[in-house]
């Protein structure tokens, strides 16, 4: 599998790798969809799959080394899950430790594990099964997750990902390794910054990371293909909150223009990662 690896600064940045989602169609996953954005943007088309009709999207981890310490930002679908509500996700089986071993990065050796917002395919690995229990799989990280979705499982409406909590948050929290993330955002060991992007979901973050000038930006679920960029106002179907959402894609892409930022997308198929820049026709998408 090929390694990418980015440098940030003083910082090292690589994806590992978890799993490609295909068979989403375009017209499903977006609502507005039209194919008029291929006519425009023909380089687009590369995100199709070889029949032309899905995209593809990624499921992987950026991997960020700094200041001699690891952190993970998201964690996956995870291995082993009983999730009824997604074939996609459902009793997964990927070498995704193995790959992390490839890198040099061992479970115990991960300092920090940042969420961007608590579904199933961004907190999978959070926990491993261990003779029957969810146990935390990186036993010596913190655990930073945004508050707002914690709020949400705290509520009815969380019932319906009930089991994603249960599994790969509770036990998070049982071990005393999770830290709540304030809704209003704020700085983690001063180089990180969390920033609310509420829309796809209540608590959404995004998280800046900035070191010698340089600057990252992990988008989470803001965006799921770089089509969106050519048309921000497209909405994905796993958008919840149909205003926000846009409010927070268009942020979003304002701070990544403003501040030459390095995009690592969580689910850009590619490298998944890139930069924004401002066209005539508005922003542009270039994978790194
Ligand atoms: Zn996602």
């Amino acid at each position: 599998m090929d390694v990418h690896t980015y440098q940030i600064g003083d910082a090292r940045i690589t994806k590992v790798t978890e799993t490609l989602l295909q068979g989403l169609t375009p017209s499903f996953l977006y609502a507005d969809w039209s194919d008029e954005v291929l006519h425009e943007q023909p380089q687009l088309r590369s995100l199709l799959d070889d029949t032309g009709t899905s995209v593809v999207l990624s499921v992987h981890t950026w991997v960020v080394e700094w200041a001699d310490q690891v952190f993970l930002i998201d964690t996956g679908i995870g291995n082993g899950k009983e999730r009824p509500f997604s074939k996609l996700f459902h009793q997964l089986e990927t070498p995704f430790l193995e790959r992390l071993a490839a890198i040099g990065i061992a479970p115990e050796g991960v300092d920090h594990v940042l969420l961007t917002h608590l579904h199933a395919d961004h907190v999978g690995w959070n926990t491993r099964l261990v003779d029957g229990s969810w146990l935390p799989t990186f036993g010596n990280a913190r655990y930073v997750m945004p508050q707002g979705d914690l709020d949400f499982f705290a509520t009815p409406a969380g019932d319906s990902r009930r089991m994603v909590y249960d599994d790969s948050v509770a036990p998070i929290i049982a071990a005393g390794q999770a830290v709540a993330m304030a809704t209003e955002g704020g700085s983690y060991l001063d180089a990180f910054r969390f920033h609310p992007t509420p829309g796809h979901c209540r608590g959404h973050m995004s998280i800046s990371f900035r070191s010698q000038g340089e600057t990252a930006l992990f988008t989470g679920d803001v965006m799921h293909t770089p089509i969106q960029l050519y048309r921000p106002e497209w909405n994905s179907a796993f958008c919840h909150e149909q205003v926000q959402a846009r409010q927070a894609r268009q942020w979003l892409l304002d701070y990544a223009a403003d501040h030459d930022a390095m995009l690592f997308t969580a689910h850009f198929p590619d490298t998944s990662a890139g930069r924004v820049s401002r066209g005539d026709q508005g922003f542009e998408w270039q994978f790194a």
